[in-house]
């Protein structure tokens, strides 16, 4: 799995949820039961938005979400597959040089036995460089909190808090320049 260049991840586990669809309006964005703040996102297009984290686990990890409210990767019509990944391709690229970054993650956690802890698909896009971590794949730990915690090999989430919207509305604001 740890190869050098782009990093895709997607585990699929358990079964699909037809959670109730429900589409913002062109000036708000849900994700899951959360409202985001405007502020927060940085890139929109008519089906997908992406939105700087609340957490992020290295400089640059966002997320890119559909607009339509669905739990599981197999909910998305052809139309809102196909405009998430095209979106995920372009913020990454962005994101990547942005960061000096010189590698991406790219990752779903679809459903939560596979780490999925909000129930709105959302592709993680993590700018990456060597160094980040002693070993390649620790990222797929560190994204899985629970497994993380089971395993304790790594203490990320210790220092990770929430950020306050200032900080990240700055964030969204620079990236919302590279588009
Ligand atoms: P997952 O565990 O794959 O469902 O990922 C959830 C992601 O959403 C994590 O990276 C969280 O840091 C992030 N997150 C949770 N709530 C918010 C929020 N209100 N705004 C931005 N990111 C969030």
């Amino acid at each position: 799995m740890a190869k050098p260049g782009y990093h895709f991840l997607a585990r699929f586990s358990g079964s699909i949820t037809h959670s109730q669809s429900k589409m913002e309006g062109d000036n708000s964005y849900m994700f899951g039961p959360y409202k985001i703040d405007n502020k927060q996102v940085f890139y929109s297009t008519h089906l997908s938005y992406a939105l700087v984290n609340l957490r992020p686990l290295l400089p640059g990890h966002v997320l890119v979400c559909p607009r339509r409210e669905v739990q599981r990767f197999a909910e998305l019509t052809a139309d809102e597959t196909s405009d998430l990944w095209l979106t995920a391709q372009k913020v990454g690229k962005q994101l990547e040089s942005y960061h000096k970054a010189s590698s991406l993650t790219f990752a779903i956690q679809d459903g939560p036995q596979a780490g999925q802890t909000v129930p709105h698909v959302h592709i993680h896009i993590i700018p990456c460089k060597s160094g980040d971590f002693e070993k390649n794949d620790e990222i797929y730990d560190a994204l899985d909190v629970k497994e993380k915690e089971m395993k304790q090999s790594l203490d990320l989430d210790k220092e990770r808090k929430d950020r306050g919207i200032e900080e990240m509305a700055e964030e969204a604001d620079e990236y919302r320049k590279l588009f």
